[in-house]
Protein backbone atom coordinates (compact mmCIF):
# COMPACT_ATOMS: atom_id res chain seq x y z
CA UNK A 1 0.00 0.00 0.00
CA UNK A 2 1.14 3.79 -0.77
CA UNK A 3 1.67 6.10 1.68
CA UNK A 4 -1.39 7.50 2.40
CA UNK A 5 -1.75 11.73 1.85
CA UNK A 6 -2.80 13.68 4.44
CA UNK A 7 -4.53 17.31 4.34
CA UNK A 8 -4.40 19.51 6.96
CA UNK A 9 -5.89 23.23 7.00
CA UNK A 10 -4.75 25.61 9.00
CA UNK A 11 -1.46 23.91 9.07
CA UNK A 12 0.90 26.95 9.20
CA UNK A 13 0.80 27.42 13.03
CA UNK A 14 -0.95 25.83 16.54
CA UNK A 15 -2.35 22.86 16.30
CA UNK A 16 -2.40 22.20 12.54
CA UNK A 17 1.19 22.59 12.35
CA UNK A 18 1.33 19.96 15.32
CA UNK A 19 -0.69 17.71 13.53
CA UNK A 20 0.98 18.35 10.34
CA UNK A 21 4.12 16.77 12.09
CA UNK A 22 2.81 14.44 13.72
CA UNK A 23 1.45 13.10 10.59
CA UNK A 24 4.80 13.41 9.00
CA UNK A 25 6.85 11.63 11.92
CA UNK A 26 4.70 8.89 11.39
CA UNK A 27 5.35 8.36 7.80
CA UNK A 28 2.62 10.03 5.81
CA UNK A 29 3.29 12.49 3.34
CA UNK A 30 1.02 15.70 4.14
CA UNK A 31 0.24 19.16 2.62
CA UNK A 32 -0.21 21.96 4.79
CA UNK A 33 -2.74 24.47 4.40
CA UNK A 34 -2.34 27.67 5.19
CA UNK A 35 -3.51 31.75 4.47
CA UNK A 36 -1.69 34.08 5.07
CA UNK A 37 1.50 32.61 7.08
CA UNK A 38 3.31 31.76 3.93
CA UNK A 39 6.68 32.65 5.98
CA UNK A 40 5.74 29.84 9.16
CA UNK A 41 4.65 27.28 6.43
CA UNK A 42 7.22 27.44 4.96
CA UNK A 43 9.51 26.65 8.03
CA UNK A 44 7.49 23.64 8.84
CA UNK A 45 7.91 22.11 5.69
CA UNK A 46 11.56 23.03 5.74
CA UNK A 47 11.67 20.93 8.83
CA UNK A 48 10.86 17.62 7.24
CA UNK A 49 11.72 17.72 4.14
CA UNK A 50 10.28 15.60 1.10
CA UNK A 51 7.38 15.11 3.47
CA UNK A 52 5.15 18.10 4.30
CA UNK A 53 3.82 20.30 1.56
CA UNK A 54 2.89 23.82 2.02
CA UNK A 55 -0.38 24.65 0.14
CA UNK A 56 -2.17 28.53 0.02
CA UNK A 57 -5.90 28.34 0.30
CA UNK A 58 -8.43 30.76 2.26
CA UNK A 59 -10.59 27.69 3.09
CA UNK A 60 -13.73 29.90 3.03
CA UNK A 61 -13.20 30.30 -0.77
CA UNK A 62 -13.92 27.67 -3.25
CA UNK A 63 -12.11 28.27 -5.86
CA UNK A 64 -8.88 27.87 -4.30
CA UNK A 65 -9.90 25.39 -2.46
CA UNK A 66 -10.54 23.39 -5.70
CA UNK A 67 -7.36 24.51 -6.88
CA UNK A 68 -5.30 23.44 -3.81
CA UNK A 69 -6.80 19.81 -3.75
CA UNK A 70 -5.72 20.06 -7.38
CA UNK A 71 -1.95 21.16 -6.76
CA UNK A 72 -2.25 18.56 -3.68
CA UNK A 73 -3.23 15.77 -6.20
CA UNK A 74 -0.62 16.24 -8.81
CA UNK A 75 2.11 16.48 -5.99
CA UNK A 76 1.77 13.98 -3.32
CA UNK A 77 -1.55 11.97 -5.26
CA UNK A 78 -5.01 11.91 -3.99
CA UNK A 79 -6.17 13.13 -0.68
CA UNK A 80 -7.07 9.82 1.78
CA UNK A 81 -7.16 11.95 4.95
CA UNK A 82 -8.24 15.48 5.23
CA UNK A 83 -8.06 17.85 9.03
CA UNK A 84 -10.62 20.36 9.25
CA UNK A 85 -8.76 22.52 11.20
CA UNK A 86 -8.45 26.35 10.11
CA UNK A 87 -10.05 28.26 12.59
CA UNK A 88 -10.29 32.20 13.45
CA UNK A 89 -11.65 33.51 16.65
CA UNK A 90 -13.25 36.56 18.48
CA UNK A 91 -14.42 37.34 21.65
CA UNK A 92 -16.86 40.37 21.98
CA UNK A 93 -20.71 40.61 23.39
CA UNK A 94 -23.53 38.97 20.93
CA UNK A 95 -24.82 42.67 20.32
CA UNK A 96 -21.51 43.71 19.23
CA UNK A 97 -21.38 40.84 16.68
CA UNK A 98 -21.23 42.97 12.91
CA UNK A 99 -23.06 40.63 10.30
CA UNK A 100 -19.50 40.58 8.62
CA UNK A 101 -17.74 38.98 11.55
CA UNK A 102 -20.55 36.45 11.88
CA UNK A 103 -20.56 35.36 8.18
CA UNK A 104 -16.65 35.32 8.31
CA UNK A 105 -17.07 33.09 11.39
CA UNK A 106 -19.54 30.83 9.48
CA UNK A 107 -17.38 31.02 6.36
CA UNK A 108 -13.90 29.81 7.92
CA UNK A 109 -15.26 27.01 10.07
CA UNK A 110 -18.50 25.69 8.57
CA UNK A 111 -18.15 26.37 5.07
CA UNK A 112 -14.73 25.87 4.76
CA UNK A 113 -14.94 22.05 6.32
CA UNK A 114 -18.19 22.03 3.63
CA UNK A 115 -15.57 22.92 0.50
CA UNK A 116 -13.12 20.65 1.71
CA UNK A 117 -15.03 17.88 2.50
CA UNK A 118 -16.65 17.97 -0.81
CA UNK A 119 -13.38 18.33 -2.80
CA UNK A 120 -11.86 15.25 -0.75
CA UNK A 121 -14.72 12.68 -1.56
CA UNK A 122 -14.79 12.03 -4.76
CA UNK A 123 -11.50 10.45 -4.26
CA UNK A 124 -12.20 8.80 -1.09
CA UNK A 125 -15.44 7.21 -3.11
CA UNK A 126 -13.54 5.98 -5.58
CA UNK A 127 -10.82 4.76 -2.65
CA UNK A 128 -13.72 3.09 -0.82
CA UNK A 129 -11.29 4.19 2.10
CA UNK A 130 -10.95 7.73 3.48
CA UNK A 131 -10.66 9.58 7.00
CA UNK A 132 -12.01 12.54 7.70
CA UNK A 133 -11.58 14.95 11.19
CA UNK A 134 -12.74 17.76 11.79
CA UNK A 135 -11.54 20.44 14.79
CA UNK A 136 -14.58 21.50 16.87
CA UNK A 137 -14.18 23.18 20.21
CA UNK A 138 -15.68 22.08 23.81
CA UNK A 139 -17.69 25.52 23.06
CA UNK A 140 -19.14 24.26 19.98
CA UNK A 141 -20.55 21.66 23.04
CA UNK A 142 -21.40 23.53 25.62
CA UNK A 143 -21.07 27.45 24.38
CA UNK A 144 -18.97 30.14 25.58
CA UNK A 145 -20.49 33.86 26.54
CA UNK A 146 -18.81 36.31 24.31
CA UNK A 147 -18.22 33.78 21.33
CA UNK A 148 -21.46 32.93 20.06
CA UNK A 149 -20.72 33.41 16.69
CA UNK A 150 -17.68 30.98 16.93
CA UNK A 151 -19.60 28.62 19.50
CA UNK A 152 -22.17 28.20 16.74
CA UNK A 153 -19.53 27.94 14.35
CA UNK A 154 -17.97 24.47 15.97
CA UNK A 155 -21.91 23.11 16.65
CA UNK A 156 -22.64 23.26 13.37
CA UNK A 157 -19.09 21.61 12.40
CA UNK A 158 -20.14 18.95 15.11
CA UNK A 159 -23.50 18.22 12.73
CA UNK A 160 -21.67 18.30 10.36
CA UNK A 161 -19.66 15.51 11.49
CA UNK A 162 -22.14 13.27 12.63
CA UNK A 163 -24.50 13.41 9.73
CA UNK A 164 -21.78 13.00 6.92
CA UNK A 165 -20.78 10.01 9.05
CA UNK A 166 -23.70 8.46 8.76
CA UNK A 167 -23.97 9.53 4.71
CA UNK A 168 -20.11 7.75 4.29
CA UNK A 169 -19.95 4.98 6.60
CA UNK A 170 -21.46 2.58 3.90
CA UNK A 171 -18.42 3.75 1.49
CA UNK A 172 -15.58 3.18 3.84
CA UNK A 173 -15.01 6.59 5.09
CA UNK A 174 -15.10 7.23 8.89
CA UNK A 175 -15.73 11.09 9.88
CA UNK A 176 -14.66 12.30 13.42
CA UNK A 177 -14.41 15.24 15.47
CA UNK A 178 -11.67 16.72 18.07
CA UNK A 179 -13.23 19.02 20.28
CA UNK A 180 -10.13 20.66 22.17
CA UNK A 181 -10.24 22.65 25.75
CA UNK A 182 -8.27 25.35 26.25
CA UNK A 183 -5.11 24.86 23.84
CA UNK A 184 -1.87 27.38 24.70
CA UNK A 185 -1.43 28.85 20.81
CA UNK A 186 -1.43 31.94 19.10
CA UNK A 187 -5.56 31.92 19.56
CA UNK A 188 -5.04 32.27 23.49
CA UNK A 189 -2.84 35.56 22.62
CA UNK A 190 -5.64 37.87 23.93
CA UNK A 191 -5.59 36.14 27.31
CA UNK A 192 -2.95 37.12 30.09
CA UNK A 193 -0.79 35.49 32.41
CA UNK A 194 -3.14 35.50 35.22
CA UNK A 195 -6.24 34.60 32.70
CA UNK A 196 -4.13 31.50 31.37
CA UNK A 197 -3.55 30.27 35.10
CA UNK A 198 -7.15 30.49 36.00
CA UNK A 199 -8.28 28.69 33.27
CA UNK A 200 -5.49 26.33 34.09
CA UNK A 201 -6.79 26.14 37.89
CA UNK A 202 -10.30 25.60 36.44
CA UNK A 203 -9.28 22.71 34.19
CA UNK A 204 -9.50 19.00 36.33
CA UNK A 205 -5.85 18.22 35.46
CA UNK A 206 -4.63 21.63 36.26
CA UNK A 207 -3.38 22.71 33.13
CA UNK A 208 -3.64 23.96 29.85
CA UNK A 209 -3.64 21.68 26.26
CA UNK A 210 -0.66 21.46 24.02
CA UNK A 211 -0.88 21.44 19.97
CA UNK A 212 0.83 17.65 20.65
CA UNK A 213 -1.91 16.56 22.92
CA UNK A 214 -4.76 17.30 20.27
CA UNK A 215 -3.00 16.36 17.30
CA UNK A 216 -2.33 12.27 19.28
CA UNK A 217 -6.23 12.19 19.30
CA UNK A 218 -6.28 13.48 15.56
CA UNK A 219 -3.78 10.82 14.68
CA UNK A 220 -5.48 8.33 16.28
CA UNK A 221 -8.97 8.86 14.94
CA UNK A 222 -7.03 9.00 11.46
CA UNK A 223 -5.60 5.35 11.75
CA UNK A 224 -5.92 2.40 9.85
CA UNK A 225 -7.22 0.37 12.94
CA UNK A 226 -10.08 3.08 13.69
CA UNK A 227 -12.34 1.86 10.89
CA UNK A 228 -15.32 1.30 13.74
CA UNK A 229 -15.14 4.76 15.36
CA UNK A 230 -17.31 7.22 13.52
CA UNK A 231 -19.58 10.36 14.04
CA UNK A 232 -18.13 11.02 17.11
CA UNK A 233 -16.76 13.54 18.94
CA UNK A 234 -13.72 13.39 21.28
CA UNK A 235 -13.18 15.77 23.73
CA UNK A 236 -9.35 16.95 24.73
CA UNK A 237 -10.13 18.96 27.15
CA UNK A 238 -8.48 18.07 30.19
CA UNK A 239 -11.93 17.12 31.99
CA UNK A 240 -13.44 20.59 31.47
CA UNK A 241 -16.41 19.49 29.70
CA UNK A 242 -17.23 15.80 30.44
P1 LIG B 1 -4.04 29.43 15.60
O1 LIG B 1 -2.76 29.14 16.30
O2 LIG B 1 -4.60 30.81 15.60
O3 LIG B 1 -3.90 28.91 14.07
C1 LIG B 1 -4.99 29.03 13.20
C2 LIG B 1 -4.63 28.38 11.89
O4 LIG B 1 -5.78 28.45 11.03
C3 LIG B 1 -3.49 29.09 11.18
O5 LIG B 1 -2.66 28.12 10.56
C4 LIG B 1 -4.21 29.93 10.15
O6 LIG B 1 -3.46 30.13 8.96
C5 LIG B 1 -5.38 29.02 9.81
N1 LIG B 1 -6.47 29.76 9.17
C6 LIG B 1 -7.24 30.75 9.68
N2 LIG B 1 -8.13 31.16 8.78
C7 LIG B 1 -7.91 30.41 7.66
C8 LIG B 1 -8.51 30.37 6.38
N3 LIG B 1 -9.53 31.19 6.05
N4 LIG B 1 -8.04 29.49 5.49
C9 LIG B 1 -7.01 28.64 5.80
N5 LIG B 1 -6.40 28.66 6.99
C10 LIG B 1 -6.85 29.53 7.91
O7 LIG B 1 -5.23 28.55 16.16
P2 LIG B 1 -5.22 27.11 16.91
O8 LIG B 1 -5.39 27.37 18.34
O9 LIG B 1 -4.12 26.27 16.42
O10 LIG B 1 -6.62 26.56 16.38
C11 LIG B 1 -6.74 25.54 15.41
C12 LIG B 1 -8.16 25.02 15.43
O11 LIG B 1 -8.45 24.53 16.73
C13 LIG B 1 -9.20 26.11 15.14
O12 LIG B 1 -10.25 25.58 14.37
C14 LIG B 1 -9.69 26.47 16.53
O13 LIG B 1 -10.99 27.00 16.49
C15 LIG B 1 -9.63 25.13 17.22
N6 LIG B 1 -9.57 25.21 18.67
C16 LIG B 1 -8.55 25.87 19.31
C17 LIG B 1 -8.55 25.93 20.71
C18 LIG B 1 -7.48 26.66 21.48
O14 LIG B 1 -7.65 26.81 22.71
N7 LIG B 1 -6.39 27.07 20.89
C19 LIG B 1 -9.57 25.31 21.43
C20 LIG B 1 -10.57 24.65 20.74
C21 LIG B 1 -10.55 24.59 19.37
P3 LIG B 1 -2.78 31.55 8.58
O15 LIG B 1 -1.99 31.99 9.79
O16 LIG B 1 -1.96 31.20 7.41
O17 LIG B 1 -3.89 32.50 8.27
Amino acid sequence: MRERTVLVTGASRGIGAAVAEAFAAAGYRVAANYNTSGEAAAQLAQRWPGRILPVQADVADRAQVEAMFRQVEQQLGGVDILICNAGIARQELFTDVSVEDWQRMLDVHLTGAFHCCQCALPYMLRQKWGRIVTVSSMWGQVGASCEVAYSAAKAGLIGLTRALAKEEGPSGITVNCVAPGVIDTDMMAGFSAEDKAALAEETPVGSLGSPAQVAKAVLFLAGEETGYITGQVLGVNGGLVV
